[in-house]
């Protein structure tokens, strides 16, 4: 049987990031991907935002990696050419009631480490952004926007600089703890058997598929996996916004923002829809409940302006109503299956956090 040192299953941003770390510190790593190419599943239906990290519970792994992922990213897309924009994004409030949030989620930012987080008088929003509605607004200066194609292709380009292979249209089958490592079946066009020193599964909405399927993984370790579709809406004309607009976060996600792309095309979402099974079509009437989100801080929208977008799917490991959970990152001390590393849970920021949720990885093993 051919024997490897290191297998990342999947390459989502996550794997790739992790494949390059990995390298770097001098492993042999070989990434195996079900898909026919990088980044086909979360990391390209997202909102490309690079997230100052504003919102998750202080040392949590998520507000860690988030801030420390951001300041590395930014430092990557400057010296590997990636295409990015730090156009900040504005937190608004539309109610009396929602003003009093505004210093609580400050306050959190702060104990992040989020740099520049400055609360904003109405007049001081619009001065901003002339279109806006708000009662007052929390500016994110950190926040940005990026290429996030570009972002995976440099790291996948690095990652075989220092010797790592991709191989696609390659599953994860199934695998079994050996004496030091784990031996897994790949299907595909050419099923193999191989055994690994190392086994990283960043397999993002497959993770806990693929972690349940391993002979010797205690089942209680692995978490369920629920499907929390983000549904986007693109807008047709002008972006009227230079930033980010967010409202206040609702349950289960951030609520229906604006986004801009590189190219200035505005898209409003995601929105949460709990689903059972991998579905990215659009509903074209959920473009309702869109509308009367957005005009409470844009009410000059135009009817009709809207238009069904794309989907993303979040690899939540909490069910509907559950309290949110962090990352989890889960070495072999966790769970005894040796050379092991299990990512559940790779929600948003995964994104932002990708590099510095690497190197906690490489660290790790
Ligand atoms: C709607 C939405 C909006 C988001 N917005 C942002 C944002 O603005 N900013 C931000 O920082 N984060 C955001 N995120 C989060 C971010 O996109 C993800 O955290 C990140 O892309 C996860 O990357 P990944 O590599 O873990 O997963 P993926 O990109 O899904 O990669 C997993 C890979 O594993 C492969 N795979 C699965 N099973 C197997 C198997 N058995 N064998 C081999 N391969 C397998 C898949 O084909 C896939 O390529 C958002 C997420 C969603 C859903």
């Amino acid at each position: 049987m051919e024997q490897v040192d290191v297998v990342v299953a999947g390459a989502g941003v996550v794997g790739i990031a992790v494949a390059r770390a990995l390298a770097h510190a001098g492993r042999d790593v070989l990434v195996l991907d079900a898909a026919a190419a990088i980044g086909t599943e979360v990391s390209s239906r997202n909102s490309e935002v690079i997230h100052a990290g504003i919102y998750y519970p202080t040392d949590s792994l998520m507000a860690q990696l988030c801030v420390q992922g951001r300041r590395m990213l930014y430092q990557f897309c400057d010296t590997h050419g990636v295409a990015y924009r730090k156009c900040g994004k504005l937190i608004v409030a539309t109610s009396t009631e929602e003003d009093t949030k505004l210093d609580g989620i400050k306050a959190r930012a702060e104990a992040n480490g989020v740099e520049g987080m400055r609360v904003l008088t109405a007049a001081e929003a619009r001065e901003l952004e002339p279109n806006l509605q708000c009662t007052s607004a929390l500016l994110s200066p950190e926040t940005g926007i990026l290429d996030s194609h570009g972002y995976m292709l440099a790291l996948q380009g690095e990652a075989e600089a220092a010797g790592a292979m991709f191989v696609f249209h390659a599953p994860l089958l199934s695998g079994r703890a050996v004496d030091g490592g784990v031996e897994i079946a790949v299907g595909g066009a050419e099923p193999m058997s191989l055994r690994c020193r190392t086994l990283i599964n960043a397999a993002g909405l497959g993770a806990t598929k693929l972690a349940r399927a391993i002979d010797g993984m205690p089942s209680q370790l692995v978490p369920g996996t629920y499907y929390a579709k983000g549904n986007y809406f693109t807008l047709t004309g002008r972006a009227p916004f230079s930033r980010l607009i967010y409202p206040v976060p609702v349950a289960g996600g951030l609520g229906v923002h604006l986004t801009i792309d590189l190219g200035n095309q505005a898209r409003f979402g995601p929105d949460v829809e709990w689903i059972d099974t991998l579905d990215y079509r659009v509903d074209p009437s959920r473009s309702d409940s869109f509308y009367a989100a957005i005009r409470r801080y844009w009410p000059e929208l135009p009817d009709g302006a809207l238009q069904p977008g794309y989907a993303g799917i979040r690899p939540k490991i909490t069910a509907k109503g559950a309290p949110a959970a962090d990352f989890v990152v889960q070495p072999p001390n966790v769970h005894g299956v040796p050379g092991l590393v299990n990512l559940f849970g790779i929600e948003s920021p995964g994104l932002t956090s990708a590099i510095a949720l690497a190197a906690l990885v490489a660290e790790r093993v």
